[in-house]
């Protein structure tokens, strides 16, 4: 089993790459963002609770995010392995997944993560809101609290896997195909 986390800030493209990493090491996808965001589509609970924090830019609490994840990934007991895409996004969820995935004698094999300028990463957001529809990237004040959280609660996470020698940076600047290349480099076969 191999199980990737694609880490990196709002706009760093983890959504594009996790769509070809999926189908070429034939893992199971699991965007935290996504699951939220298909949450409010279905107006459940758990979406309503979502969205209160999504609006903002801020982060769904800590529990209620773990809990959901978990329930995800026993939904595939078959899965060959998966994509944790925008998972995990503070160290609290770091050490609870390691837990969870230590409970089922598996681990994480690597954190490929995207390094993207902000700059360049709000250019990115801004644009990608004429097509994506989420209100999200739609608004410079939003996307500038995203990119914060993203420094003060998100980035100390890579320190997590550095410290077990699960680090990968990647150059996330570039053609689609130059990045995906950069990654499945740095993946391996
Ligand atoms: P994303 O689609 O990854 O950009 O996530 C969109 C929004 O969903 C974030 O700004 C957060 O509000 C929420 N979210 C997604 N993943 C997480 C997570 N792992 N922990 C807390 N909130 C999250």
């Amino acid at each position: 089993m191999r199980n990737l986390i694609l880490f990196g800030p709002p706009g760093a493209g983890k959504g594009t790459q996790s769509a070809f990493l999926v189908e070429h090491y034939q893992l199971v996808h699991l965007s935290t963002g996504d699951i939220f965001r298909a949450n409010i589509k279905g107006d459940t609970e758990l979406g309503q609770l979502a969205k209160s924090y999504m609006d903002q830019g801020k982060l769904v609490p800590d529990e209620v995010t773990i809990r959901m994840l978990e329930s995800e990934v026993n939904k595939h007991p078959q899965a060959m392995g998966f994509i944790f895409d925008g998972f995990p996004r503070t160290t609290a969820q770091a050490q609870a997944l390691d837990v969870f995935l230590e409970s089922k004698g598996q681990s994480i094999a690597s954190m490929c993560a995207l390094e993207v300028p902000e700059a360049e990463l709000k250019t990115r957001l801004l644009a990608r809101a004429e097509t994506s529809g989420r209100p999200d990237d739609a608004n410079p004040e939003v996307i500038q609290k995203r990119i914060d959280v993203y420094n003060h609660e998100t980035a100390p996470v890579a320190d997590h896997y550095r410290a077990a020698g699960k680090y990968q940076g990647i150059d996330g600047v570039g053609s689609i195909e130059d990045i995906t290349q950069r990654l499945t480099e740095a993946i391996g076969a």
